[in-house]
C-alpha cells in the first residue's frame, strides 16, 4: 500500500478561507497595482505563531515590507535565503528580527520532537511538563536529520539569530538588523540589547 496522501476534501475551514477570500477581492480596490519591490524597504523575519500578526504590530499594509515567517522566527538558512533575496534583489535596507514571549520553541528541543516522530506523526499533547504521543503507530525516524532549531533562552536566540545574519558572507555590511522581542501579553516590541 501506498503511503502517499490521498487528495483532501474540502474542509468546513477550506469553506471560510475561500469566503474571506472573495470578500477581500472584492473590496482590493487599487492594490493589483502594487509594485512588487516592497514600498518601505524592510523585511521582518518573525515567527509563526497565530498570536503574531506583523501587519497589525508593526503597521504594514500590502505592498510595505518583506514578512519571513517560521518556526521561532529563526535565522534558518532559508530565512537567511529569503533575507538575501530581499535585499539583493528587492532592495530592502533594513531587517528586524523578532522573536516572542511564550514561545512554543522554547517548549521542546530537537531530540524530543525527533522521539515523538519516530513514534507517531500525529499531534502530540503536552501537559504542561512533558509531550506524550496519544497513539504509537506511523512514526518515522527523518526527524533524527532535521535541525529543529528551539531555543532555551529568548534573547539569547534573538541575539544569536542577529548575530548569524550580521556575520553571514551573503548579507550586506550596511544594513541595520535590529533584534525584538514580542510580548504576546502587551503587543508591545522591547528590544534586545
Ligand atoms: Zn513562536
Amino acid at each position: 500500500m501506498s503511503d502517499r496522501h490521498s487528495e483532501p476534501k474540502p474542509t468546513a475551514t477550506y469553506d471560510e478561507v475561500m469566503s474571506a477570500n472573495s470578500d477581500y477581492a472584492t473590496s482590493f480596490g487599487d492594490k493589483g497595482d502594487l509594485a512588487l519591490p516592497p514600498a518601505r524597504g524592510f523585511a521582518i523575519l518573525t515567527c509563526m505563531d497565530a498570536r503574531l500578526d506583523p501587519a497589525k504590530y508593526a503597521g504594514l499594509a500590502e505592498g510595505d515590507a518583506h514578512v519571513i515567517r517560521n518556526a521561532g522566527g529563526r535565522a534558518s538558512d532559508d530565512a537567511i535565503r529569503s533575507l538575501v533575496i530581499s535585499h539583493k534583489l528587492l532592495g530592502t535596507k533594513e531587517w528586524f528580527v523578532i522573536h516572542h514571549t511564550d514561545c512554543g520553541m522554547l517548549l521542546f528541543d530537537g531530540n524530543t520532537m525527533a522521539g515523538l516522530l519516530e513514534k507517531s506523526r500525529a499531534t502530540a499533547t503536552f501537559d504542561g511538563t512533558k509531550w506524550a504521543n496519544q497513539k504509537e503507530e506511523g512514526g518515522s525516524p527523518e526527524g533524527h536529520h532535521m535541525a529543529w532549531l528551539t531555543f532555551t533562552d529568548l534573547a539569547q536566540s534573538v541575539r544569536d539569530d542577529v548575530e548569524r545574519i550580521r556575520n553571514h558572507p551573503l548579507a550586506p555590511k550596511d544594513v541595520p538588523v535590529w533584534g525584538f522581542i514580542y510580548d504576546c501579553g502587551t503587543g508591545k516590541l522591547l528590544p534586545v540589547e
